[in-house]
Formats: C-alpha cells, sequence, structure tokens
C-alpha cells in the first residue's frame, strides 16, 4: 500500500477561545490570499458567530473556510470550543493535520480551549500557537508563551509537538510576525508557518472513493449538506457510491452535487481526490460517522466512538392553562419533529418516546448541551415544558449502580477557594490537584455528574463571577451516596389571577419573589422561593380590601424588592423532581407538575410517607 500525502492542500483547525481573534484572523487571511479580489469590500466578518454562541462564551457550531496562498488552498475548519461537544470535536479534528492555537497576549491560554487542545495532541496533530493582540497595551506575550508551555507539558504533549513554531500577531491589522522584533507588517510569516510546518493530507489514489461524514449542514436550497475530508480515491457527479449507514446497511445513490469552501462559500465542483474536504448535498438519509464509498468496493471507515449522554430531561408538550398564548409550534407533533430532526445534525443527542405520547425523553452530554437546545427550540418560536435534569446511571457486570464522574477544573480567587472546596465536597466531590498560579488556585476534582447540576450558580455567586469552571467526563465509577438537592422550598400561587402589589408584598416576606406585580400567573405556578425548606401556598393576586379602616402606622406605599430573574441554566438548576420549566419565546416559569393544590398535597403527602419507609 502506497500512500503520500497531498502537497497542494493543508487541512487545519483553528483552538481559540471566544474574543481571542478567531473572526479577525480569519478575515484577515482572506484578505491577504486574494480569495477577495482587491477593494473589494468584505462587508460582514467572516465566521461570525451566532447570538447564542456570544452569549455562552463558547462555539457551538463550526463553520469551515478557505484561503489559497502560493497555489497552495487552505481549509480551514472551525472547532465547537466546550467539552460537552466532545465527541463532535473528535471528529472535526480528524479532517485536519494540524491546528492552529490562537491566545490572547494579555490574557494567556483559558481552561475553556484546554479540550480541545487535548484532543488535538492526542491525535498527534501538528500545533502552531499564534500569540495574539501583542499590540494592547497589558500585553504580556513571554510570560503567555511560558503558560502554553506549561499548557502543553500538563496535556501530554509529545517531543515534537512541544517544539511548536511561535507566531507573534496583530490580527486586526492582519500582522503576522515570527519573533517580538521582527518588523513584518503582512500575514505572510503565518502563511508560511503553515504552509512548511503542517503536512498535506494523506493522497490515496490507488483505493477506491471512500468519506466519512464529520459534520452535517444545513441549506434552504439544498436540503442536507454531508461534509467530509476524502479518504481516499476520486469522486465526479453522476458517479454511483453506496451510502453504508451505522447498523451496516446500505444504500445506493448517485451523487448529484458536490461542492468545495472557497473563502467562506460553498462553491459547486464537479470532481475532487482524496484529501480534499468537500460537502455533498441530495443524501438526504446520511448521519455523522457514515461512509460514502464507490459502489465496487462499499466498505465502512472506522469512526470515532459518539460519546454516551450522561443527562437526561424530559420536554413535554405545554399543559398549563397558558398553553399556546405564546409560542408559535406547540403541538405533539411540532415537538415530537423538532426533536428527532435535531437528532439528524446533533449526534451526541439522543431523543426517546416514552409511554406518555406527549412526553420525551432527551440525552445529552450535559446540562449545557440541553440549555442550547431549549435556548435554540425557544427562539424558532417552540412552546413546551421541560423537567428536572436527571443523571443516566450504569451497572456494572456484578450489578453495582455506576454513576457518572466528572473531572472538574476550576481557577479562582485564593480568597475564595475554601468555600469552592467546601460546596464541592457537599456535593461528594474529590478533589486531586490544586496548584497556586499567582493570586488564582487551580484546584482539580472528581465529581459525580450529578453533583455538578445546580452547581455553576452557586459557584459564580461564592466566586463574585471571578472564577472559571470547566468539566469532562472521567469516567463511570461507583455510585457515591446520596447528595442532598435545593435546601429552600417554592412559593406555590393558590390563585388563577394577576399578581397585585399589595398581596406581594406580604408574599415578599416569606422569601425571594421571581414576578413582577401586573403579572399573570395560574394555580400551581411557582412565583418564588420560599426562606424555609418546605414549599408554601401562598396568594399573590389578593386585591385591597375596601375599608374603613386605616392600618395603624401605615402610609399605604407598598415597597416591593425587585424580583430574581435568573437565566434558563439557572432555571434549570433550580427546578425539582415535582415541577417543570415552563418555557416559551417570550417568558419561562417555574410550575409544579400537579396544578391544583389539593391533589398535590395530597400527593406530597404520599409520597412523603414513602420516603419514611
Ligand atoms: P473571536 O471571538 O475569537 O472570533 O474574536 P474576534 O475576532 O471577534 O475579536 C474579538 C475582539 O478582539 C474584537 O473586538 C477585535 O477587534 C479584537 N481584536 C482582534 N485581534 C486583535 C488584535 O490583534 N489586537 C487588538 N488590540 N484587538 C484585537
Amino acid at each position: 500500500m502506497s500512500s503520500t500525502t497531498r502537497p497542494d492542500i493543508r487541512n487545519i483547525a483553528i483552538i481559540a477561545h471566544v474574543d481571542h481573534g478567531k473572526t479577525t484572523l480569519v478575515d484577515h487571511l482572506l484578505r491577504q490570499s486574494g480569495t477577495f479580489r482587491e477593494n473589494q469590500v468584505v462587508a460582514e466578518r467572516i465566521m461570525d458567530s451566532n447570538d447564542l454562541e456570544r452569549e455562552k462564551g463558547i462555539t457551538i457550531m463550526a463553520k469551515n473556510a478557505s484561503v489559497h496562498w502560493k497555489g497552495t488552498k487552505i481549509n480551514i475548519v472551525d472547532t465547537p470550543g466546550h467539552s460537552d461537544f466532545g465527541g463532535e470535536v473528535e471528529r472535526i479534528l480528524s479532517m485536519v493535520s494540524g491546528v492552529l492555537l490562537l491566545v490572547d497576549a494579555a490574557e494567556g491560554p483559558l481552561p475553556q480551549t484546554r479540550f480541545v487542545l487535548k484532543k488535538a495532541l492526542e491525535l498527534h496533530l501538528v500545533p502552531i500557537v499564534v500569540i495574539n493582540k501583542i499590540d494592547r497595551s497589558d500585553a504580556r506575550p513571554e510570560e503567555v508563551l511560558d503558560e502554553i508551555l506549561d499548557l502543553f507539558i500538563a496535556l501530554g504533549a509529545d517531543y515534537d509537538q512541544l517544539h511548536f513554531p511561535v507566531i507573534y500577531a496583530i490580527s486586526k491589522q492582519g500582522i503576522a510576525r515570527r519573533s517580538l522584533v521582527d518588523d513584518s507588517m503582512t500575514l505572510a510569516p503565518l502563511f508560511e508557518t503553515i504552509i512548511d510546518t503542517i503536512p498535506g493530507p494523506k493522497y490515496d489514489m490507488e483505493n477506491p472513493f471512500q468519506m466519512i461524514i464529520t459534520a452535517l449542514g444545513w441549506s434552504d436550497y439544498v436540503g442536507r449538506i454531508a461534509i467530509g475530508r476524502i479518504h481516499s480515491g476520486r469522486v465526479q457527479v453522476g458517479d454511483s457510491v453506496v451510502l453504508i449507514h451505522l447498523d451496516g446497511s446500505k444504500e445506493q445513490q448517485k451523487i448529484t452535487k458536490m461542492y468545495s469552501y472557497e473563502g467562506v462559500n460553498q462553491m459547486p465542483i464537479e470532481s475532487a481526490e482524496s484529501g480534499e474536504i468537500i460537502a455533498l448535498s441530495g443524501f438526504e438519509n446520511v448521519y455523522i460517522s457514515e461512509t460514502i464509498s464507490d459502489s465496487s468496493n462499499p466498505v465502512a471507515l472506522p469512526y470515532v466512538n459518539i460519546e454516551e449522554p450522561t443527562i437526561a430531561m424530559y420536554f413535554c408538550v405545554n399543559t398549563s392553562p397558558f398553553a399556546g398564548r405564546e409560542g408559535k409550534h406547540v403541538t405533539t407533533p411540532k415537538l415530537r419533529d423538532r426533536l428527532y430532526r435535531e437528532l439528524r445534525m446533533n449526534v451526541a443527542l439522543r431523543v426517546e418516546d416514552t409511554d406518555q405520547a406527549d412526553v420525551f425523553k432527551v440525552s445529552g452530554r450535559g446540562e449545557l448541551q440541553l440549555a442550547i437546545l431549549i435556548e435554540t427550540m425557544r427562539r424558532e418560536g417552540y412552546e413546551f415544558a421541560v423537567s428536572k435534569p436527571e443523571v443516566l446511571m450504569k451497572r456494572d457486570e456484578n450489578g453495582a449502580l455506576l454513576e457518572p464522574i466528572e473531572h472538574v477544573l476550576v481557577d479562582v480567587p485564593d480568597k475564595h477557594v475554601g468555600t469552592v472546596i467546601e460546596i464541592l465536597g457537599t456535593r461528594k466531590g474529590e478533589m486531586v490537584n490544586m496548584t497556586p498560579q499567582g493570586d488564582i488556585i487551580r484546584a482539580e476534582f472528581y465529581v459525580p455528574a450529578r453533583g455538578l447540576i445546580g452547581f455553576r450558580t452557586e459557584f459564580l455567586t461564592s466566586t463574585r463571577g471571578e472564577g472559571i469552571i470547566h468539566h469532562t467526563f472521567h469516567d463511570f465509577m461507583p455510585y457515591k451516596g446520596l447528595i442532598s438537592g435545593r435546601t429552600k422550598g417554592s412559593m406555590v400561587s393558590m390563585e388563577n389571577g394577576t399578581a397585585t402589589g399589595y398581596s406581594l408584598e406580604s408574599v415578599q416576606e416569606r422569601g425571594v419573589l421571581f414576578i413582577d406585580p401586573g403579572m399573570e400567573i395560574y394555580e400551581g405556578m411557582v412565583v418564588g422561593e420560599n426562606a424555609r425548606e418546605e414549599d408554601i401556598q401562598v396568594n399573590p393576586c389578593r386585591a385591597k380590601h375596601l375599608t374603613n379602616m386605616r392600618a395603624s402606622g401605615s402610609d399605604g406605599i407598598i415597597k416591593l424588592e425587585t424580583p430574581r430573574k435568573m437565566s434558563l441554566e439557572q432555571y434549570i438548576e433550580f427546578i425539582e423532581d415535582d415541577e417543570l420549566l415552563e418555557v416559551s419565546p417570550v417568558s419561562i416559569r417555574v410550575r409544579k407538575k400537579i396544578l391544583d393544590t389539593n391533589m398535590r398535597l395530597r400527593a406530597q403527602k404520599k409520597q412523603k410517607a414513602l420516603d419514611e419507609v
């Protein structure tokens, strides 16, 4: 078997923390590569992330682009930035031979990029380090370089990887330099470093056409788009090929449309060869990790295991009294279609029907992945309800219960580290490492995934927003025992109606409100958090009785505290087993599963009796 590398192509991925300058860098790579005609106005920044990515500070969907430099085509793929998308990261990286690690010269490497970098190093990809924003007045490029070196060592980089080339950049001005004293005013040193150090893709023309699908896209014009790197052989429009599904079944099909990346666009092409990253349309049933191959020799390529989900939530049709008021898509078939459609793109996700027709079990790699799905659906006009996340357990061969354990890494100012250790202790976390890095302490723990539900908010509060947390799946390990949940109960409305300032004033004495006066509420809706452990029933809708008597000492002015506003993730963390989150494009409400007060109290009594047995 002879296989060589292809000299005219480089496939690379960029690993960067949000805001370190990836978009700006790619933008200037495009301008200087001649991909845009001279003086052509580049109206929009390319590879720009969607709103949700900005808000969450991570890349959710990877996008591709390509640039040319002196006859070599450089395909650039974007990597998702969070460990919840671990499987996707690995598949995307399987398309490339090298990575650019882009790091802000002032901020240094941040834990969020650690996971992707680790995967890249494990896959023996060739790294290039780009220290960006060296023009910043607070830039500290030498120190940052040391930090990157420490990180590479910590992540187990091999000898060659540790000798990575370093480029210093001012992406904003399209400048890359080989050293801090170099006077280059263009990105040429970066282009050259990419071409000189990153090998071309494997070029195998002896074997027939084979390619594995590593990413899926969607276009309103052509529908489903399957993306991958051609493993071997040549393919052209009109070819008859076989799609090999993961279960081994095969489907014969013709190649009707094929594209390659030119700049940020997909351009139709007639043929392509081993090593090139291409996109195919017309394959309606293709899934990630499936192989498309020449019909003469239909053999599946080995693929990256799709990581097992660790957390599940139930998605239900909205049954609250407000159902259908705020959403565009509210019915069971709509909800079901949308969830199953997500599966086609999002392989780390599972969707299952349940014994209730209007309830679906959705499992994913973490709370964040599920929160992103919920938020995306909300923005698309869906209205539904979700349950408290639950962790997926397993049994070993002896029947012992195993639970998913996460590797948690926190960076916190030293004055807060004690609190964080204490909180993780109550969540059955075990500290495995602690290292000071200046005023910051970096601590590592093994924590049951169960214990992390709700932790993010508590962590941010207890570190006054100065802490950074990152977690990745570690292993399934024996069940660690009971973790006590939320310590405060809910304030539940007994009435349907409109909240009045008058009654909220007395309700707020018993806890923290989530609602404003004037808001419509229903029986069984949670209007706040009780100060004590148990739930209480409240009436937020009472109108002031007209009476001749004046309350002594009262001037009649209502004083209300500002209600607590929570993010979707905070809400997900807040809800209990007997509660649901009602999610619509307009609102997020917490409600009891059983809305009727008497029925709920009876059910709670029964449950308590059962718990005591
Ligand atoms: P991304 O989130 O990684 O895609 O980052 P962007 O490309 O959007 O850049 C984030 C911010 O950093 C923007 O305000 C850029 O203008 C700025 N930026 C990018 N490169 C440089 C640079 O070399 N120097 C300075 N000072 N700012 C930069």
